[in-house]
């Protein structure tokens, strides 16, 4: 089969998307490739059709080399799915079944096979890929989530570095490295590590139309964020990321008491709850999982419809990473971040705390200060983000700064004031001091603290008091997010000044900030919004429709849990959309609809009809 019709009959689908079409060419002629793809933008066809011609045209097996053990048994389902012969090796097979799999393997009956690189890596495994190799049989490497090769990745794992094996051992296999991070630093990394430098680079815009992104000022977030759920996503799946185990914990517990269906899952969780916490947010419907960045690599779940953060993540890596889950199916998403002045010091602090050497706490420095300037923005997000990779855009349109242009205030003014103030103090009583006190002189609050040390006598006592806390906290997190403004983790987080705070000081550096937004309003009452919950479709439906629509979830409700497989395995929403739209009376009908290969017709089509039929 040409790949075009393994595109079509196997997989359903009409056209390729973006550069799938070159990278599937490429590499399916022998020819090793690096591959960056934002999330969702379609990496596993890449090496799936490869894989599925190459064993056809006789050349064996393709080993995908994934980190994601608990993952392995969905993908495997869904080619299982699909009609394709797939298999993993991993520990949650029993010894039999493991053996069972290597007999397989050996055969030449698998065509692709999922394993971990620690796996990959065992001499009784290395063994098996000689023999393999040795008769011809071994077609392809795709080593997926490739970035984690890299220490200035996200998730770095030493593992993967032991990955030099395959080039050494098995010259002349095809390889392949995919992944969605992709600035320049660990995208020369991973070529370096894994010895790519003479692959083919396919580099796709990292552009996500489908997803919103709106970052907001922190008020109070946990109210903030059961607005934005209850508001624009009751019902939906989604994911809540925040920084702490114990706030994992507290959020979902919150979500729950609002009657939202959350669960927590973070490192901490027993394997088992894990296991299980991930199996119902991918196999039920509109789950909220509020989780730690434990979660989520490597998810596919198409119809996740929104990520919010609750705390600022640590690059903008890792944040893109992060709101990529949401929206795969192409379908309207939305990524939400609160941020506030506590992420900026908690960041700060966390490098300069950590460990590691001065070298690489400048470079995450510098990747901290990129998110800064995302979440400060006033103009548009996309163009910030996408410049951050490397790619020039227009104004999207559909982030928050292009839907509601903020307000934009001079706070030059207020951060001079605040940062003469901290000379001053410190000058006078020859400590520093935080946040809190800073502000109270600065807006001339004569609290027990500026008594005890006389701050009322201050020069700068007072001088802001035109200023609203929240201005003020504005102006200053801003200092600190440019570096104007340092804080002291190691002396209760007092601030103090830098080289940086002259030039604004002189009035040579602006600060524009943009107005705060009007005061937050109440929520819906729970009551009324759970009693107007109704069906919602992806595609316009008339009534009819919508109850073809669920009449089919209902049944592919039931397939899904007979084969213990997540339910966009068996059909995507959109897929399902499209034949309660079409209320088809026939096979013929059903042709042409996307996401329903030649397995898929045949399996399904007849119960597909009758549950159409509304019987
Ligand atoms: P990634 O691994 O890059 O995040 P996936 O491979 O999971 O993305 O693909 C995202 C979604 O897009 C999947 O649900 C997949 O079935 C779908 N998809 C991929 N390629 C196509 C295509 N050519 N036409 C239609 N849907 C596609
Ligand atoms: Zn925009």
């Amino acid at each position: 089969m040409s790949f075009q019709q393994i595109l079509s009959e196997v997989f359903g689908y009409a056209q390729f998307r973006g550069p799938q079409q070159a990278i599937i060419e490429h590499v399916g002629a022998g020819g090793d490739a690096l591959v960056l793809m934002p999330t969702g933008g379609g990496k596993s066809l890449c090496y799936q059709i490869p894989a599925i011609a190459r064993h056809q045209a006789g050349h064996g097996v393709t080993i995908v080399i994934s980190p994601l053990i608990a993952l392995m048994h969905d993908q495997v389902g869904a080619l299982h799915e699909a009609g394709v012969s797939a298999a993993f090796l991993n520990s949650t097979l029993s010894g039999e079944e493991a053996y069972q799999v290597e007999q397989r393997l050996m055969r030449g009956e698998i065509t692709l096979l999922y394993a971990a690189p620690e796996r990959i890596t065992t001499p009784r495994f290395l063994a098996q890929l000689d023999s393999l190799f040795e008769r011809g049989c071994l077609s392809l490497f795709a080593i997926d989530e490739a970035h984690c090769v890299s220490q200035w990745g996200h998730d770095f794992r030493p593992e993967y570095r032991a990955l030099t094996v395959l080039h050494e051992r098995f010259a002349g296999v095809p390889r392949m490295a995919l992944t969605a991070t992709a600035d320049d630093l660990t995208r020369a990394d991973i070529l370096e590590r894994l010895q790519l430098e003479d692959a083919r680079a396919f580099v796709s815009s990292f552009d996500r139309p489908n997803i919103r992104y709106s970052i907001v000022e922190k008020r109070d977030s946990t109210q903030q964020l059961l607005r934005f759920i209850e508001r624009e996503h009751e019902g939906e799946a989604g994911i809540v990321y925040c920084q702490s185990r114990r706030k994992v914990e507290d959020i979902a517990q919150t979500l729950v008491d609002a009657g939202i269906k959350a669960l927590p899952y973070h490192a901490g969780f027993d394997p088992k709850v894990r296991q299980t916490h991930q199996d119902r947010f991918l196999r039920e419907e509109g789950i909220v999982m509020v989780a730690t960045i434990a979660f989520g690599m490597g998810i596919d779940k198409p119809d996740v419809r929104f990520v919010a953060h609750l705390d600022m993540p640590k690059n903008i890596e890792g944040y893109y990473q992060e709101t990529g889950r949401a929206g795969r199916d192409g379908l309207p998403a939305e990524a939400w971040m609160g941020y506030g002045l506590q992420d900026v010091v908690n960041q700060r602090r966390m490098i300069d705390e950590s460990p590691a050497g001065e070298e690489f706490k400048q470079v995450m420095r510098g990747k901290l200060d990129a998110l800064l300037g995302l979440a400060e923005a006033t103009d548009c997000r996309r163009v910030r983000l996408l410049t951050y990779f490397g790619e020039t855009s227009q104004a999207c349109g559909n982030c928050d700064n292009c839907l509601h242009p903020p307000a934009v205030w001079d706070g030059t003014d207020a951060a001079r004031k605040l940062l003469s103030t901290i000379y001053r103090i410190q000058q006078m009583s020859g400590i520093s001091f935080g946040a809190g006190h800073l502000m109270d002189i600065v807006r001339g609050k004569t609290t027990e603290k500026v008594t005890q040390h006389a701050h009322e006598r201050l020069s700068t006592f007072g001088i802001g008091a035109n200023f609203t806390e929240l201005q003020l906290r504005g102006v200053l997190r801003q200092l600190i997010a440019m570096g104007a403004v340092a804080v002291d983790a190691q002396a209760f987080n007092t601030l103090q000044l830098t080289e940086q705070s002259r030039a604004v000081l002189k009035g040579e550096v602006a600060v524009q900030l943009r107005e705060s937004v009007s005061a937050p309003t109440e929520r819906k009452s729970k009551r009324s919004t759970r009693l107007s919950t109704v069906v919602k479709a992806p595609i316009n439906l008339d009534s009819e429709g919508l109850m073809r629509y669920s009449a089919l979830k209902a049944w592919r409700a039931e397939i899904a849990k007979e084969h213990n497989l997540p339910a966009y395995v068996i059909f995507h929403d959109a897929t399902l959309a499209a034949i309660a739209q079409r209320a088809p009376q026939s096979l013929d009908d059903l042709q042409g609809i996307s996401g329903i290969g030649a397995k898929k017709l045949e399996a399904y089509a007849q119960e597909v009809l009758r549950v159409v039929a509304l019987d």
